[in-house]
């Protein structure tokens, strides 16, 4: 425990890479630009999966699994596709000690290897909708890296739908970003902004990508998930037509939609302290960790004991752990659990079991409570339900006061070296967007969707501008 956390407020970046090795979520790996995502990270992203996979069942999806290696001839059947990603691809040249007759892409994305193997499968209306969801990992050669943020390998999930309809696949797209949004609001308690990316910023391949946007603690934006609708482009591509209830052969519609461990970096910016990781209750494997507090060895058995019998009281609604190591202090396993953001600890010694109570220690506010034994498990679900909506509240409170709805240039300027959400009049031109971009590091993030139609004028030319965008520099 020599190493202190860096500040917030001193230097962000080093903060946040601080709390990543210090509560050993994960490190650096031999490979440049990859990660080892440890135990500690790792249940996070199970925990995220789980939730995100009953969600996808829920929503009529099943999961498959693709090959991690593309020819590199499917990945040039779609021309914004492959100009997108091409670059970034790593490449396998050589198998078993030859020279591969074509060169093969790791994945980088699955949607050409996918819509292959739909033209297969897809045939007649009757076969429409198909739609699967594929957890793996993905690579993407990265030159600046970040841990969990930007690596050059990443897990994922990514779906891919096909439909008879574009009313359909338009549909499935914002069923997905509300998915997105649901779990990014009830689960991580992580309010976002859900809108529409520009032509610039869009999916390479999509006919309109969507996405959901969150503030960071210093301020900057964190595109957190992303849902495409790709129309007929890779339908197109790969020819996959189908005969619809008319007899008429038809292009199939598509989507896609992904999210990454990258959630686990928003998780991390959005809510931790100079103390360590916060975790909403709803993702925290574990919830509330008992620590028994004994002075001699003559107690220990009997605070054990009493902790144990916590333990089994509460187990049934609640994840909950006993940390009962003999060769640590109290107060030093109070810091390492609430590095670890456990939302909840229950402090128990010899005199709280005589007088017949317990200490409650929330993590997101350092905050005390008494509580008589008696009433544990109520108090325990209510104070867990109220950090829940707490960690919510406050990011979302953060969120408001550093949004600005902004019309003068020079007040832009002056601002956005603070960081921030900016609410702005765009005329839709690319030269405004880049201008934007150039000067000041701020992107449009999307057009939200629930932004009013306001008319005004483009905050860079003056021209006429429908509605406001979200700019913000991001991650
Ligand atoms: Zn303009």
């Amino acid at each position: 425990m020599s190493k202190k956390i860096t500040k917030r407020s001193d230097n962000y970046s080093d903060w946040y890479i601080d709390i990543i090795t210090r509560a050993q979520l994960a490190d650096y790996a031999p490979v440049k630009g990859c990660m080892v995502i440890r135990p500690n990270g790792y249940e996070i992203w199970e925990k995220m999966q789980s939730v995100l996979d009953g969600m996808f069942k829920e929503t009529g999806h099943r999961n498959a699994y693709f090959p991690l290696l593309i020819p590199e001839s499917f990945l040039k059947k779609e021309a914004e596709h492959v100009e997108g990603f091409a670059p970034e691809c790593a490449v396998v040249t050589h198998g078993g000690g030859k020279k591969l007759s074509e060169n093969l892409m790791i994945r980088p994305t699955s949607e050409t290897i996918i819509w292959n193997m739909y033209s297969r499968w897809i045939n007649s209306h009757r076969d429409l909708p198909l739609l699967i969801n594929q957890w793996c990992n993905v690579m993407r050669w990265e030159m600046r890296t970040r841990l969990f943020l930007r690596t050059s390998e990443f897990l994922w999930q990514e779906g891919h739908t096909a439909h008879a309809t574009k009313e359909e696949a338009v549909e499935e797209t914002i069923r997905m970003l509300e998915v997105y949004k649901t779990f990014a609001e009830e689960y991580m308690a992580m309010p976002v902004v859900d809108g529409v990316k520009t032509e610039s910023e869009k999916f390479p391949g999509a006919v309109d990508t969507y996405t959901i946007e969150a503030m960071m603690q210093d301020k900057k934006a964190l595109q957190a998930g992303t849902s495409h609708f790709l129309g007929e482009n890779f339908a197109k591509a790969f020819d996959v037509q189908f005969q619809d209830a008319d007899g008429a052969r038809k292009y199939v519609w598509a989507t896609s939609w992904g999210v990454s461990t990258r959630l686990i970096g928003a998780l991390i910016m959005c809510h931790s302290d100079d103390q360590g990781l916060i975790l909403p209750p709803k993702l925290a494997t574990k919830q509330v960790v008992i620590v028994p507090i004994w002075k001699g060895d003559a107690e220990s058995g009997k605070v054990i004991e009493c902790a144990h019998k916590i333990k089994e009281e509460l187990k049934e609604k609640f994840r909950v752990h006993v940390d009962d190591r003999l060769q640590y202090k109290p107060g030093w396993k109070f810091n390492e659990w609430e590095l670890q953001g456990i939302p909840l600890r229950i402090e128990i010694g010899p005199r709280d079991i005589e007088n017949r109570v317990v200490v409650l220690a929330r993590r997101d506010k350092r905050e005390k409570l008494q509580v008589p034994i008696e009433s544990i498990s109520e108090e325990v679900g209510k104070l867990l339900q109220s950090i829940q909506n707490d960690l919510f509240t406050n990011a979302k409170d953060f969120r408001e006061k550093n949004t600005f709805t902004v019309d003068q240039y020079s007040e832009f300027e002056e601002k956005v070296v603070e960081n921030g959400f900016f609410h702005l009049h765009w005329c839709g031109k690319d030269l405004c967007e880049e201008k934007i971009k150039g000067k000041t590091k701020a992107t449009i993030r999307c057009i939200p969707r629930d932004s009013a139609k306001e008319s005004g004028k483009c905050i860079i030319c003056g021209d006429n501008s429908p509605q406001r965008v979200l700019v913000s520099r991001a991650y």
